[in-house]
């Protein structure tokens, strides 16, 4: 079995951590690829026009998504607040400094309810911080075509569409459908993309911007991809002028995120499966015939291509609860982090993107040691409303003795 070189963590004092939950900001997003490392390395002693950075940048992003143009930004929230703040501003330089005082101006953004997610802090805020407000179409499980039609007529310069595991997955206007209803109004698409592999769907499917994490699947640097049609996209761009200044981003990410996006063209993507696969069927045997326990894989929600190994607890079988599980996997050396966004409703899931080698190998045995332990009913139970909160408990405990 392969070794794991822990020496960064040690050498630094980081706890160790193995990511099977998926891209994480919390935990620093993704492993970047060798290229996005070596290009940002690259371009750090050097000045550079970074006008002329972007503007390669932007046919690099052509390249890939199709778009008019395309341009990096900080962050995918940066993309959304930067895309939505040109739906205003369009290319007016005195309203882009004003930002985000917009006396008189039109400034209403329609989302759909069951899309108002939180990614780690919450889009409404994304949209907000540019002066705009949403404007809330349909309930969380249904939206109907005349709500979004009539939410247009009410000072609407933007509808804003996501795709994520992080929204309701039925009920909602399809993104074709919903790029007819706000064209026939001339209202512009923004679609938050950030978490997904396929570069020219979205764009196909009518978006006017479409926006892509950097540091998610495409393993660069952190930043965010807005593409699109020029004129918004510039507009967007423009942004850098007034309110996205302290959004700013670096020649390094820029520089880093076009490498990772031409190694993207050429990544062996086949290979990356079959690697993901074996740790699947890794995890899937250490599964297998453990009473309380049925592993099955699930297939992403949003089309991703890629499996996720879900375990589904019985939890008066196993004697421990799939939260339970996660929270031995979290207290485990070293740290495994578990996919658990759902573990009320008895599942976990496993995420295969992240690992590095001899990872997998650890997981599997930690299951074995964990669900040994269930058996025996020596798991901790955590407490739910614990769990939930975790995330702010987080911050709150930051530089406390
Ligand atoms: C991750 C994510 C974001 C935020 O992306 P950043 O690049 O980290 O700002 C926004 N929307 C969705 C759907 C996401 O998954």
């Amino acid at each position: 079995m392969s070794k794991v070189n822990w020496s960064f963590y040690d050498d630094n004092g980081f706890t160790r951590i193995i990511n099977v939950n998926g891209t994480m900001t919390g935990l620093g997003a993704s492993m970047a690829v060798k290229e996005a490392i070596n290009a940002a390395a690259e371009i750090m002693p050097h000045f550079v026009n970074m006008h002329e950075l972007q503007q390669k940048a932007s046919l690099v992003i052509q390249d890939l998504t199709g778009a008019e143009a395309g341009f990096i930004a900080a962050s995918a929230s940066a993309g959304i607040s930067m895309s939505i703040a040109a739906c205003i501003t369009k290319t007016n330089v005195g309203l882009i400094e004003k930002l985000p005082q917009i006396d008189g101006q039109k400034n209403r953004v329609a989302v759909q309810m069951g899309h108002l997610c939180n990614y780690g802090a919450s889009i409404e805020q994304a949209i907000t911080l540019t002066g705009a407000e949403v404007s809330i179409i349909g309930q969380s499980t249904q939206v109907l075509d005349h709500q979004l039609e009539f939410a247009i007529e009410d000072g609407v310069i933007a509808a804003l569409y996501v795709v994520s595991h992080h929204v309701v997955e039925y009920g909602q206007i399809p993104l074709k459908r919903f790029c007819e209803i706000s064209h026939q109004a001339n209202i512009p698409v923004i679609v938050d993309a950030a978490s997904e592999y396929d570069l020219e769907k979205f764009l196909n499917d009518g978006a006017d911007i479409v926006i892509y994490s950097g540091h998610k699947f495409l393993s660069g640097p952190t930043s965010g991809i807005v593409a699109g049609n020029k004129q918004l996209v510039k507009a967007a761009y423009m942004q850098n002028w007034g309110i996205a200044r302290g959004m700013k981003i670096g020649k390094e990410s820029i520089y880093g995120v076009m490498a990772a996006l031409t190694a993207w063209k050429t990544r062996d993507h086949k290979a990356i499966r079959q690697q993901e696969k074996a740790a699947l069927t890794l995890w899937l045997k250490a599964c297998n015939g453990i009473k309380g326990i049925e592993a099955t894989l699930n297939p992403d929600v949003t089309h991703n291509p890629l499996d996720r190994l879900k375990i589904q607890v019985d939890a008066a079988a196993l004697g421990a609860s799939a939260g339970a599980i996660a929270l031995a996997l979290s207290s485990y050396e070293p740290k495994i982090i578990a996919r658990d966004h759902e573990v009320e409703l008895g599942y976990i899931q496993l995420d295969p993107c992240n690992l590095d080698h001899g990872h997998a190998e650890i997981v599997s045995e930690a299951l074995t040691n964990i669900f040994k332990q269930a058996h025996k009913g020596n798991l901790n139970e955590p407490n739910i409303t614990d769990t939930r909160n975790a995330a702010i408990h987080a911050y709150l405990n930051w530089a406390s003795d």
